[in-house]
């Protein structure tokens, strides 16, 4: 071949290149950009996330406006370095852009607005102004906190114990309960009148001494208003108990429970501390999940009943230390109580509600939990036998299944708890006619109150 034939090639080579390589340059693939759907905007201000990509010819600039009543304002323009021959630099294809928007201190006007957000890349389209990519997003700027307030009087509650509120939201808001230090009980709607709301709530076991009990809601923007509760706390003590463990127990119930569970089987106080502590932190993880979904009005009616001819065996809240050869090795909070009747005793529905969870629940063995509505549930453990299943409605004394061993126990019992809201509170209250009719009938009475 000789130089002449060999400066064609080279000639053509480049044309085809630069053909080539122009082609690119005009490809008309615009940025993309993912933003959110929509946004609601309160007085605390939001942050506006996106992601921009233009993996072609590389981003160029950035726009984003906010429309709205009161004229255009302009939330950020980028531009990224580059040129027309070589297009955007390598590192910048792809971006993340987070801006605030603060409609006190951007002084944006209440009400909808449209943010708009335009993206242009380096490529040689639409006359070498780039691929352009114009996203809308509509907006709510609401900095009004809704307004709530209480209708129920003063309120005495137990540490442990339930009660019942009732109040009033101005507008119609996602979130509206009683908050109880950290501990937020959700409200629903009044079952007998249109314009109140009616919460569940209880003082938790664990709560700080003189806990601030509060309505609170908010709204969409997360406006949120609160006002104190009138709720006085009475403290109480709870038992404390020493319970002697042996080996042969360890063996016998902890161990087949840790290798269920996938908890080490090692040492014999190395299992049962696993059983005892991590085993039952994941079942009641799993219970308070379970109930957060109950209905929103109350299925339950009057006073709950205690299982038929039982004795009390343990109490609501009892601090138990676990000793092992006369060495501590663990300890935990019981929740519930323990009823002693017969072996395999029929156990029945403290109060009418459906059944939400009906299986094995780690150290709770065979297990059944009843939604009675409002936050309000009864759990059911160490059951022999289950008789009912998950979505069912039981009527008061219908029997759920028969008393056992299962799970973590040492003889044939019933572990009866009673919850408000996910948090544990004592039967005692529930079960005392009374207490039901004076704590919450009245609160749940459209009469006067
Ligand atoms: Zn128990």
């Amino acid at each position: 071949m000789n130089a002449r034939a060999l400066l064609v090639i080279a000639a053509l080579v480049a044309l085809v290149g630069g053909g080539y390589m122009a082609a690119g340059r005009f490809e008309g693939t615009p940025p993309s950009v993912v933003a959110p759907e929509q946004l609601v905007v309160g007085k605390a201000g939001a942050t506006l996330s996106i992601e921009i990509e233009d993996p072609a010819s590389g981003l160029r600039e950035l726009s984003i406006r906010l429309l709205h009543e009161a004229g255009s304002q302009p939330l950020s323009d980028h531009s990224w370095p580059g040129g027309l021959i070589e297009g955007g630099l390598p590192g910048g294809r792809t971006a993340s852009i987070e801006i605030e928007i603060d409609p006190v201190a951007q002084r944006l006007p209440d009400g909808k607005a449209t943010l708009v957000i335009s993206v242009r890349d380096w490529s040689w389209r639409d006359g070498f102004s780039g691929n352009r990519t114009e996203l809308s997003v509509p907006v709510v700027i609401d900095t009004r906190p809704p307004r709530v307030s209480v209708q129920s009087g003063l309120t005495y509650v137990y540490r442990g114990g339930s009660a019942a509120a009732v109040y009033r939201v101005d507008s119609d808001v996602p979130v509206h309960g009683i908050r109880v230090g950290n501990t937020f009980f959700p409200g629903h709607p009044h079952p007998a009148d249109a314009d109140a709301h009616i919460a569940l709530f209880a003082i938790p076991v664990d709560a700080a001494s003189d806990p601030l009990v509060e309505v609170v809601a908010a709204d969409e923007a997360g406006n949120e208003d609160s006002v104190r509760f009138p709720a006085r706390v009475i403290e109480r003590q709870f038992a404390k108990s020493q319970i002697d463990i042996d080996e042969t127990f360890i063996a016998r119930v902890a161990a087949p429970l840790a290798r269920t569970a996938g908890l080490p089987v090692v040492g014999p106080s190395e299992t049962f501390r696993g059983v005892n502590e991590e085993l039952r932190a994941r079942n009641e993880r799993m219970i308070r999940e379970r109930v957060q979904d109950g209905a929103a009005r109350p299925l339950w009616s009057g006073a709950f009943t205690q299982l038929a001819g039982s004795k009390v065996m343990s109490r609501f809240a009892e601090h138990r230390t676990y000793n092992l050869g006369g060495r501590k090795i663990s300890q935990a909070r019981h929740f519930g109580f323990d009823l002693a009747s017969t072996t395999a005793a029929r156990i029945t529905a403290a109060n009418a509600g459906v059944v939400i969870f009906a299986e094995d629940l780690g150290i709770y063995g065979n297990c059944v939990i009843v939604d009675h509505g409002l936050g309000l549930a009864t759990l059911y453990g160490h059951l022999s036998q289950i008789e009912v299943e998950t979505g069912q409605s039981v009527a008061q004394g219908d029997v759920l299944g028969r008393s056992g061993i299962s799970g973590l126990a040492a003889g044939d019992h019933l572990h009866f708890a009673t919850l408000v809201g996910g948090t544990y509170v004592d039967p005692l209250e529930w079960w005392d006619p009374k207490w039901v009719r004076t704590h919450v009938g009245v609160r749940l009475d459209p009469s006067p109150r």
